[in-house]
């Protein structure tokens, strides 16, 4: 199985993202903030990220810009992502090119093909572990949770993640803290990071921790007519992670019902990154496909 470093693919996407984000008639949920992270203590041996150049107006921040209790801090230009809209979005411009879409649920690959199938693309997520013909044990889930507060539309253009803790970074450890704006006024705050945690419900508590972090790291979070934020919902989700990360990897199957080869791209395991990751890693399920049809 194939590993995947994804710096490649995130800055395909990261370009493609920022084009989106200024169309004149952008539908696609994708708006230009400011990004801001932040570590409570100074990670040892700290280096600039790879995207320092990627991203427009990179810099350390001042002394003065940082919020009680951090002691360094970046800022430079990035992009928020309204996944569901982002989503309706594809789906939409998927359809407008004649594609068409079926809901079911699949218990085996062998379940994707009939008598018209040339190519599966297993884009299955955490179900990559469990679905027929793939059972991929590398595959686990790092759990999310997270508070959707309602603000003004464009309240806040800015978006923050601080790591208190732990080595930095998502799943470096320790404690996580962030604010995503959508462009509706809706507005994410993060989080959690569980691995191999399934349970579904909602931690009350967790909830009011991951608030009362964001408005204590930002108190411009809250709009100052405001006594407190408006929750909207709490919510779960799964990352869905993979020892080794990413697989794209074409295999050609027989089906003996079908008296055919087909060729399968397995496209999986984009932990906390599948959004950032989307386009280009979509660019090279095309041109594994493509190696392959050709090589054989
Ligand atoms: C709290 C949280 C915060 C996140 N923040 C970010 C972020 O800031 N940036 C970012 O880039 N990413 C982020 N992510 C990660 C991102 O959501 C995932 O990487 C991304 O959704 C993975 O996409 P996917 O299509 O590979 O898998 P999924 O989104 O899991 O989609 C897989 C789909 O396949 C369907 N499916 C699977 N198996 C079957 C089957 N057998 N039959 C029928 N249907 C099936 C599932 O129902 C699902 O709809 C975050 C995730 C969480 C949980």
């Amino acid at each position: 199985m194939s590993v995947i470093i994804t710096y490649e693919f995130d800055k395909k996407t990261f370009q493609y993202f920022w084009e989106l984000a200024k169309m004149k008639e952008n539908k696609s949920g994708v708006i230009i903030i400011d990004g801001f992270d932040y570590w409570d203590k100074l990670p040892e041996n700290f280096s600039d990220p790879w995207f320092k150049t990627l991203c427009p107006n990179y810099r350390h921040l001042k002394k003065e810009e940082l919020p009680e209790g951090v002691e360094f801090g970046t800022t430079y230009k990035t992009i928020s992502i309204n996944a569901p809209k982002y989503l309706e979005y594809l789906l939409y411009k998927f359809k407008s090119l004649g594609g068409t879409t079926q809901c079911t649920t699949v218990f085996h690959l062998h379940d994707c093909i009939d008598s018209n199938t040339d190519i599966v693309i297993n884009c299955s997520g955490i179900h990559a572990r469990t679905l027929g013909g793939v059972e991929d044990n590398d595959v686990y889930a790092a759990r999310g949770q997270i508070v959707i507060v309602q603000l003004p539309r464009s309240y806040i253009n800015w978006t923050f993640e601080r790591y208190s803790g732990g080595k930095g970074g998502i799943d470096g450890g320790g404690t996580i803290t962030y604010v995503i704006p959508r462009d509706n006024g809706e507005v994410i705050l993060g989080g959690t990071y569980e691995k191999h945690n399934y349970s579904t419900e909602p931690d009350l508590k967790e909830a009011t921790a991951i608030v009362q972090r964001c408005l204590s790291t930002r108190s411009d979070l809250l709009p100052q007519d405001q006594t407190n934020l408006t929750i909207k919902r709490n919510a779960i989700s799964f990352r869905p992670c993979r020892k080794g990360g990413i697989r794209i990897e074409a295999e050609w199957i027989s089906t003996e019902k079908f008296g055919k080869k087909i060729l399968i791209c397995h496209n999986y395991g984009h932990g906390g990154y599948g959004f950032q990751s989307s386009y280009g890693a979509a660019q090279n399920v095309i041109e594994t496909i493509n190696k392959s049809l050709s090589s054989d």
